[in-house]
């Protein structure tokens, strides 16, 4: 499985944005994908689809690169589709009486597998992160939940999530009669020391449950314990009130307890990559640091961001430095922002759909 550079870089312009922010991130992919973004959302106008399987390991950034996609293209149109909050939904669900006896009618009528359908319940109900739920019931699920939103574009994130729900998303597009709408894998590449490091430093607010991360993606305040001798986060969110941000329980470990589905996940991806018939898009994470200035402005490089307390004024300092990685393969690299990864997504969308010849 190779994953190809991808140029971002537009040579003789010195314009640089700050990704962080929505309003110049617009400007930015304006810049950088504009026509595109245009034959992408005259597509979806004419009432075309399109069935986009996110493929990538735990962690790899799947659902953020899916949403700022539909955010910058169309978020009428496209529909972000996650196996693991639909799941999850059915906690609610299941408690509901009325909730739960339209769901129990829907299944009876509509799922045929080698489970009981009692059995599959009560599973929903005792749903814990080991148990896999049986490919026959996620489909019967995802047609039910899709049938719901209406006919519109959809990026798939957690199916196929083994190796013989592989074969399943071939026939997907017939089973939700999107039978002549282009499906596509969507394939990520991210080095595993990424993603150690996002759990590793990973922050959560206890009160509002926002997500951050001490090394990646500070907030705006940074506050110093002396007696622990860390920086510790404050969460954003106003009605938070400056409330600590805190590490979750084996969030320390980083990669460590995942694994071995990492693994697995390797090689859903590697069954996918040998698939004929079915277009690939390939997204990568990283570049190489040497050559980094020929495909990518700096503007789009990950930075980290370095602490320093200072004891005479009490405060703590904030220092930004492009973030190395070692990749897979041992090369030293730059782990690029969203946005960059997401104009690859976009223009290879356009290619994969066939809206390069013209307008
Ligand atoms: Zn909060």
């Amino acid at each position: 499985m190779e994953f190809p550079l991808f140029k971002t870089k537009i040579d003789g312009t010195s314009q640089g944005f700050d990704l962080t922010d929505p309003s110049e991130r617009k400007k930015y992919f304006e810049l950088k994908a504009g026509s595109e973004i245009k034959k992408l959302q005259k597509f979806l106008e004419d009432g075309n689809t399109f069935i986009a399987y996110l493929l990538g390991k735990k962690n790899s950034g799947k659902g953020t690169y899916a949403k700022m996609f539909r955010e910058i293209v169309s978020p009428e149109r496209i529909e972000h589709f996650s196996i693991g909050d639909m799941v999850r939904s059915f906690d609610g669900v299941l408690k509901d009486k009325e909730k739960r006896k339209e769901l129990v009618s829907f299944l009876e009528k509509n799922y045929r597998g080698y489970s009981s359908l009692k059995g599959i319940i009560s599973s929903l109900e005792k749903r814990s992160t080991k148990t896999l739920l049986p490919s026959e019931l996620i489909l019967a699920l995802v047609k039910r939940e899709i049938v719901k939103k209406g006919r519109k574009a959809l990026f798939i994130d957690g199916f196929p999530r083994d190796l013989d729900q592989v074969s399943y998303s071939l026939f997907f597009r017939d089973l939700i009669d999107y039978r002549d709408d282009p499906d596509v894998f969507v394939l990520i590449d991210v080095p595993e020391k990424v993603i150690d490091e996002r759990i590793k430093y990973r922050r959560v607010c206890p009160t509002c449950q926002t997500s951050r991360n001490l090394k990646l993606l500070p907030t705006k305040k940074v506050g110093y314990d002396k007696e622990k001798k860390e920086f510790y986060l404050l969460c954003d969110n106003p009605e938070c009130k400056d409330v600590r941000m805190v590490q979750k329980e084996g969030d320390e470990f980083g990669i460590e307890p995942i694994r071995q589905r990492l693994k697995k996940d390797e090689m859903l991806m590697e069954k996918a990559f040998s698939l004929y018939g079915i277009p690939k898009i390939l997204l990568r994470n990283s570049v190489p640091v040497a050559d980094a200035s020929k495909f990518v402005d700096d503007y789009e490089i990950t930075p980290e961001y370095i602490f320093r307390y200072e004891k005479e004024t009490d405060k703590v300092k904030i220092n930004e430095n492009p973030w190395q990685v070692l990749d897979d393969k041992g090369v030293l690299s730059y782990s690029l922002m969203p946005p960059p990864v997401v104009v690859s997504l976009i223009k290879q969308m356009v290619k994969v759909l066939n809206l390069d010849k013209g307008f």
